[in-house]
């Protein structure tokens, strides 16, 4: 039985440290915030509870082989799934759309709306069937995932949509809703093939919500780790692998105590490891990735609000007037309200919460001022609150009066709880002209440290965590046997 040591208790960590006891392995993982979990997290304000991480969990099928891993973890056997109506909802001059759970009637919709955006629409239509088909889900038409003779001869469609980012293709709609509801939902930088795929997702009844959101999901995760045996650290912050002769042999933690080890699973931010917790360069494969690709974070408000039924429910994004897109660090603003759990607020009241995606250099902005003039910081956040809660109230004029902020979160702040550099929450951007390739988890001249994580797979999320977890584990079969 080998000893593992794991450093980072988000789902890669955990679901490492779940494999690997499931392999008879002994494992501690060490975690440096008080709970486990990572960016899969929630926390309390005033009696209203944050969920700030699942918009969408891919793997919510049964039929999808991500539900079997999911499973494993402990996540998701035997727990309700929300199936929300509607994916996100594009508010434009107060006239909405909703991404919603029918594809064929939504393209129709569309089409009979803006006739001059149908082969667009349809183009679109056939390009989401395909990716559904290649995922596997099970669902309307999509029993069997497709052959490779299948996807080869659908190759040429997906070419179109693999040279455009999401800016591009929503520029192709003529009809400005249309074009603010494809712009809407992931960055505009992102490549089209990620929006495809995430909206195939949710075609085929894979992308939805766990009951109990992401507080939940974090304390199964954990839970299951827990009753294999495994070992969680908390407040362990580890600041040094030790190598002798190429192999890692123990991890020293800012607490000055150091635990020996076998084999040594990494699920950092590789920008925060290589030279810094561990004396070798980064592997030329990932670096290049830091060199040519945008890392992205976000701003985010909370607030109570005296309504128990606002009109914004799950999540309506809406552009922001041009003049506010620097001052507010992205062009869309996106409000959650998660109304389908019923215990996130005190009776009678809803809780908003919104988040504007920001570029590389906004959250540099940010960690910086941070680090150099708190004053500064706290009150630019101030000004962010107060800025949010006037575009709400001018947006949805019903909300006037009923807003309270309960907190303010920026690029900083995930810098500071996650340990990534750029206060990044997922990993890379996707841009277009891209496939999300898995890196590899081996560091060439340290047999023993193995990396998991989001950041071996743009751009990252729970799904993404979770296998490079599970891939970390099957590696030391290979190690230890
Ligand atoms: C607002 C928001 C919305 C999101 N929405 C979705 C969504 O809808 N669907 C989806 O799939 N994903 C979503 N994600 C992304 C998803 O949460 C992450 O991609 C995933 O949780 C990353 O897991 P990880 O284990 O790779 O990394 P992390 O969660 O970052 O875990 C790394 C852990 O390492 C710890 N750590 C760092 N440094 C040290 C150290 N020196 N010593 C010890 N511990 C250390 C950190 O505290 C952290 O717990 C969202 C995230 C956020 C924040």
């Amino acid at each position: 039985m080998a000893k593992i040591l794991i450093i980072g208790g988000g789902v890669a960590g955990l679901s490492a440290g779940i494999y690997a006891q499931m392999a008879g392995h002994e494992t501690v993982i060490c975690e440096q915030h008080s709970v486990a979990g990572g960016s899969l997290t929630h926390w309390a304000r005033q009696g209203y509870h944050i969920d700030n991480c699942i918009h969408w969990l891919t793997g919510t099928n049964p039929a999808s082989s991500l539900y079997r891993l999911w499973c494993d973890l402990g996540a998701l056997d035997g727990v309700e799934i929300y199936k929300r109506p509607a994916l996100f909802t594009m508010d434009f001059r107060g006239e909405r759309l909703g991404l919603s759970r029918d594809l064929d009637e939504l393209i129709e919709r569309l089409c009979a709306r803006s006739p001059r955006d149908a082969g667009e629409l349809r183009a679109l239509r056939k390009v989401i069937d395909t990716f559904q088909g290649f995922q596997g889900i099970a669902g309307k038409g999509h029993d069997q995932a497709y052959d490779n003779k299948k996807m080869a001869a659908r190759l040429p469609g997906i070419l179109k949509y693999f040279n455009l980012s999401v800016e591009d293709l929503a520029k192709r709609f003529h009809d400005p809703l249309i074009r603010h509801f494809i712009a809407g939902l992931v960055p505009g930088n992102f490549g089209a093939l990620a929006l495809i795929f995430t909206t195939a997702g949710f075609f085929g009844d894979n992308a939805d919500l766990p009951e109990g959101g992401s507080a939940a999901m974090a304390r199964r995760i954990t839970e299951r780790y827990r009753a294999l045996g495994g070992t969680l650290l908390l407040n362990k912050t580890a600041v040094q692998i030790e190598l002798e002769g190429g192999r890692a042999t123990a991890v020293r933690f800012a607490d000055g105590t150091r635990l020996s080890a076998d084999a040594v699973i990494v699920t950092l931010d590789p920008a925060c490891v290589f030279g810094k917790l561990l004396d070798v360069p980064m592997p030329q494969t990932l670096a290049k990735e830091y060199g040519r690709l945008e890392r992205f974070s976000a701003v985010h408000c909370a607030f109570a609000c005296d309504l128990a039924q606002p009109s914004v429910t799950g999540d309506v994004s809406f552009p922001l007037p041009r003049a506010l897109h620097k001052t507010m660090g992205g062009a869309y603003l996106a409000v959650r309200n998660d109304h389908h759990e019923t215990d996130y607020t005190p009776a009678g009241k809803s809780l908003l919460q919104t988040m504007v995606y920001c570029d590389e250099e906004t959250a540099r902005h940010y960690i910086e001022l941070r680090k150099t003039n708190m004053v500064a910081y706290r009150k630019e956040k101030r000004r962010i609150a107060w800025l949010t809660q006037k575009i709400l109230e001018a947006k949805f004029p019903e909300l006037a009066g009923t807003l309270t902020v309960l907190d303010v979160w920026t690029p900083a702040t995930y810098r500071r709880y996650l340990g990534t550099e750029m206060g990044s929450f997922m990993s890379f951007a996707l841009p277009r002209r891209r496939l999300p390739i898995r890196k590899s988890n081996r560091i060439p001249g340290v047999a023993n440290v193995v990396l998991a994580g989001q950041w071996l797979q743009m751009p990252g999320g729970l799904p993404i965590a979770a296998r490079t977890g599970r891939d970390a584990a099957a590696v030391l079969e290979e190690l230890f046997g």
